[in-house]
């Protein structure tokens, strides 16, 4: 029995992450460094505390709560010393703003199960279910697999949103549990795909042509990101319409919403400049569709 996994969300009423009303559980820890990443909170599986400076209103509530002295409060300035702090919460609690938040906590699948088992009647009504993330939720793939064996117990529908970049036996431990894969694909060239996460697509392919011959469900999903991975739809495409069990593609157009939270964690923002327009994001569902592929309505 694997005692615990790291996570850090826990979304009730989804409805982009797989069919009707949702409950998704995003877990810690990615393999791959995508540049455009918009949860870099997953990024590692440690814990972790974000100060985020612009909500702010300097109201001192941290500073009188933290025994570590890792909040200091001078004129106009609030100093945080990450290296201080020990993780306890407190000033999380404390802050009237929501200005800190602390990703990463450590759940059980007993203490994990009675809340998603409370949107039953909900998952049911609208064809809906739970839906594992991250991060790449397989990094935790015996935790996965236990929670998504006890759903299953309970008559609800899941999916696996992931990456691919995992082992044969990651994917293996949880697919009987699994009903759909979200399956993300960023690039088909090799290159393209080392320079947008750092790490090849091979696995990836390979894992995807496994799935489908398995005659599991999935549903990709490609983030469209200008002058990233836009010369690669055309590519994409023809090596999805070889896959027999795909159920649709979405393509996702890249935004930049996350820019807060890599300054509130100290990392380097690594988030391309360029948006995408509409009409590139209807070119590149055309090319799927010119291919026979079923495109999800917007
Ligand atoms: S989490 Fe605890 S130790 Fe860390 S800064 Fe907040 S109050 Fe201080
Ligand atoms: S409690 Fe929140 S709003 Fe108040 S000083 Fe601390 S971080 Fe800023």
């Amino acid at each position: 029995m694997i005692k615990k996994a790291t996570i850090f969300d826990i979304k009730r009423f989804a409805v982009h992450d797989g069919d009707g009303i949702r409950t998704t559980i995003f877990f810690k820890g990615c393999p791959l460094r995508c540049v455009w990443c918009h949860n870099p909170e997953g990024l590692t599986q440690k814990t972790d505390i974000c100060f985020f400076e612009h909500k702010c209103i300097l109201c001192g509530e941290c500073a009188r709560v933290c025994e570590k002295s890792a909040h200091k409060l001078q004129t106009n300035i609030h100093i945080f010393d990450k290296n201080a702090c020990v993780l306890c919460a407190s000033c999380e609690e404390a802050c009237p703003n929501d200005s800190i938040k602390i990703y990463g906590k450590e759940v059980t699948v007993d203490e994990l199960l009675p809340i998603l088992l409370e949107d039953k009647d909900f998952f049911e009504s609208s064809g809906g279910g739970v839906t594992l993330s991250g991060g790449e939720c397989l990094v935790q793939a015996d935790f996965c697999r236990e929670l998504l064996s006890e759903l299953k117990k309970n008559g609800i529908s899941t999916a696996v949103d992931t990456s691919g970049f995992v082992s044969r036996e990651k994917l293996n431990a949880v697919m009987p549990f699994t009903d759909i894969f979200l399956y993300d694909l960023k690039a088909y060239s090799e290159d393209v795909h080392i320079k947008c996460t750092g790490q090849s697509n091979k696995i990836i392919l390979e894992n995807l042509k496994y799935i489908d011959a398995t005659g599991k469900p999935t549903e990709i999903r490609i983030p469209y990101v200008p002058e990233y991975n836009d010369g690669e739809i055309e590519a994409l495409a023809e090596f999805i319409s070889s896959l027999k069990h795909v159920t649709r593609v979405k393509i996702l157009p890249y935004h930049n919403y996350a820019s807060g939270k890599y300054a509130a964690l100290g990392i380097e923002n690594t988030l391309p400049c360029r948006l995408p327009t509409d009409e590139e994001i209807r070119a590149a569902e055309d090319i799927m569709l010119s291919h026979g592929i079923k495109v999800y309505e917007r």
